[in-house]
């Protein structure tokens, strides 16, 4: 049994105008709505509940996806390239393939690591472990945490759930698939994008690996998509991106 199942979601319900909170009627990213005679005021999604409800959502993902199992050349790849990095910067990572021709990868605040058989085919194991330090990077960084925190807060089945006192627990397999989908295609801003990038760099600096491989895996990217598609090159231009992570490199 999961103890976590059993965290009730806090909801303050707070007789009070909400336009003192802030200028657009917003409080932590939810709109105001009224719950009876009282208002929703403010939800104290922490990042436990975070967690959970990623963990979850990973769950139902892998369920409908095809997860390469471990003796699957892709699986064994994936193995060893992550060699030792299952607890890594004080993170529990579950690393994954999924069979898909889509060149991506994606993680969750939970340490969910996903990657496609179409990144593996399309890169050298030095490119996709700096994929992989990048997505770990959003881990750590806890850009994905408040990602999926924001999401949740305005997800209405999360929020009918919540103001009835529930648990992350009684989120509905649709409810939990929704939220993986926005985590498979979060977009993040500039900011996170360029501090992941830098994170990778000092991640396969720590493990004696060459750092260059990021600006390799940006270039193959580059390759394939131009300069500005694929999915690690959605906000900053690729030439501002390997501008910084050279400056990383040359930093770390
Ligand atoms: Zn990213």
């Amino acid at each position: 049994m999961n103890m976590v199942c059993s965290r009730k979601l806090l909801i303050c319900v707070l007789p009070v105008v909400l336009s003192a909170c802030a200028s657009d009627g917003s409080f932590d990213g939810v709109k105001a709505t009224a719950i009876g005679v009282g208002v929703l005021a403010a939800a104290a999604l922490d990042e436990d509940d975070v967690k959970q409800a990623a963990s979850l959502s990973a769950k139902e993902l892998d369920s409908k996806s095809l997860v390469a199992t471990e003796s699957s050349p892709y699986a064994k790849r994936l193995a060893s390239i992550t060699t030792g990095l299952h607890n890594y910067a004080g993170l529990k990572l579950d690393f994954k393939v999924y069979i898909a021709k889509d060149i991506n990868a994606f993680a969750m605040a939970d340490g969910t690591v996903r990657v496609y058989s179409g990144l593996l085919d399309a890169m050298p194991d030095d490119q996709v472990l700096a994929v992989i330090g990048h997505e770990i990077g959003h881990v750590k960084l806890k850009h994905s945490y408040r990602q999926m925190r924001e999401q949740m807060l305005t997800n209405t089945a999360f929020q009918a759930i919540a103001s009835a006192g529930g648990t992350i627990g009684q989120l509905t397999s649709s409810e939990l698939g929704a939220i993986a989908y926005q985590a498979v295609n979060a977009r993040f801003s500039q900011k996170d994008e360029l501090e992941s990038d830098q994170f990778a760099v000092k991640m396969l600096r720590s493990l004696g690996k060459d750092p260059n491989a990021m600006l390799r895996a940006v270039e193959t990217l580059e390759s394939l998509y131009g300069s500005g598609g694929g999915f690690l090159s959605s906000h900053p231009s690729n030439s501002q991106r390997k501008d910084e992570i050279t400056k990383a490199i040359g930093a770390s």
